[in-house]
């Protein structure tokens, strides 16, 4: 069978549309001309430290059987015709691009998918990359879309999950959304985990916090799940139209291996191996802080503010703890804590010790041992004395942030076989 590959990205603005409902509109169009996709479109989350980046750096791609070269024509005017009417062109970070392809998804493709998910790709590198596989390009304004695009056509998706999402009228984009929360509280219970993200307490995770058409997404391990989700949660208002993608959000596709903390570059995401070198510490804003270091190097870490109480965490750890860190490496070149896997903690501190009156003794001076003030005894040993502490993080335990500072790339502890670590 052969195969029109579409992908579509950078249609949307903070003001407005989603390039997830623009597909959709697309889809719903192209049914009605008896032209249908194959299996789900796919929502593909790129690298999250795209410098242009809307919200989520998500592409959107979808796949047609063809039938003769008719469906073809009339599916790329369809699609062409959509995105030049629906894109939020007024923003100028709102650089659009389609790109169709027909052939195999080659493994250069796959590379170049990881090149987007890891690294950070120019317009003319995907341009270049589009004439090299034979794609065709479209590009609007600066059509930056075409470096998203041809990843979410060439991204391999071996983990995945599903997301429903429900699109409002658009006389109410902009408004409060009316989701009945006591119904999401009841999906989420009879649910989860085969879906997942809900709520986050009082936080409905399902509602996004833009003015864009979504009124909700609910987040999966299969499709089928999301029928009974769906029917559970109670909207307050009209949803036009659903659809669902399947995406590679939630799988750790944008954490890399790496050994040592030099070898770690800006705007990457890693896990890493290292120890503590100084005790958390909060900065104004209430960003907390600590040094990650390995023989090779070391690397500011940060738990930001929006990570609410994962900070009362972080700030339970020590000088001296080992750890594998989870997360990436962003603007401000520290290291954004996505979770982490406690290997080691250092449960010693070290005390002067006791005199036999009872009393803490003190430092005699440097290398003089250590003296009573209260009796006056003096011992010459130097040595502190080692003492066993409680600690309230538990050695081998995964921690990750809340739901509602969650990334979308990021493997929820829920979706992982902590067995095998
Ligand atoms: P939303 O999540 O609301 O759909 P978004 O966060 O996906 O929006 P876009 O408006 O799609 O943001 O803009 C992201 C831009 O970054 C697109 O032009 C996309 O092609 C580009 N892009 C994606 N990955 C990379 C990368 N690795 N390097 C450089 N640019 C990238």
């Amino acid at each position: 069978m052969n195969f029109l590959y579409v992908g579509i990205d950078d249609t949307d603005s903070p003001d407005g549309m989603c390039t997830t409902f623009l597909a959709s509109t697309i889809i719903n169009e192209l049914n009605k001309n008896n032209i249908e996709i194959t299996g789900f479109p796919r929502l593909i989350r790129l690298n999250p430290f795209a410098r242009f980046k809307t919200r989520g750096n998500g592409g959107v791609s979808f796949k047609i059987a063809i039938n003769s070269d008719n469906d073809i024509d009339l599916a790329k005017e369809i699609i062409l015709r959509n995105v030049s009417e629906l894109s939020m062109f007024d923003c100028d970070n709102t650089n659009p691009g389609v790109v169709f392809y027909q052939g195999d998804i080659t493994d250069e493709m796959v590379d170049y998918a990881f090149h987007a998910i890891y690294d950070i790709i120019t317009i003319e590198e995907a341009e270049e990359f589009a004439s090299k596989i034979g794609a065709e390009i479209h590009k609007f304004k600066k059509g930056r879309g075409i470096i998203g695009s041809i990843a979410a056509i060439s991204c391999p998706l071996d983990d995945y999950t599903y997301e429903l999402l429900a699109y409002r009228h658009k006389d109410k984009y902009g408004t409060v959304r009316q989701i009945d929360y006591d119904s999401v509280v009841k999906m989420d219970k009879e649910t989860y985990p085969e879906t997942f993200e809900n709520i986050d307490g009082k936080y409905l995770a399902i509602e996004p916090k833009t003015p864009c058409p979504v009124l909700y997404g609910i987040r999966s391990n299969s499709p089928e799940v999301l029928d009974i989700a769906r029917d559970i949660v109670i909207p307050n208002e009209e949803i036009v139209d659903y659809c669902i993608f399947k995406t590679n959000q939630h799988t750790d596709m944008h954490i890399q291996n790496v050994d040592n903390i030099s070898d770690m570059k800006q705007y990457a995401c890693y896990k890493v191996k290292g120890t503590l070198i100084d005790n958390p510490h909060v900065i104004g804003g209430g960003h907390m802080f600590f040094t990650l270091a390995d023989d090779s190097g070391e690397i500011e870490c940060a738990a930001y503010e929006p990570t609410k109480n994962f900070r009362k965490t972080v700030a339970k750890l020590r000088k001296g703890d080992s750890l594998e860190l989870y997360g990436g490496i962003g603007e401000q070149n520290t290291f954004n804590i996505e979770k982490f896997q406690v290997l080691k903690l250092n449960d010693v501190i070290y005390e002067n010790p006791i005199c036999k009156c009872g009393k803490r003794m003190t430092s005699a001076g440097k290398g003089k041992g250590f003296k009573c003030k209260n009796c006056g005894a003096k011992i010459t040993d130097d040595n502190k004395v080692a003492k066993k502490i409680n600690r309230e993080l538990i050695n081998g335990k995964f921690y990750e942030t809340p739901v509602s500072a969650r990334r979308h790339l990021s493997k929820p502890l829920i979706r992982m076989d902590l067995n095998k670590y």
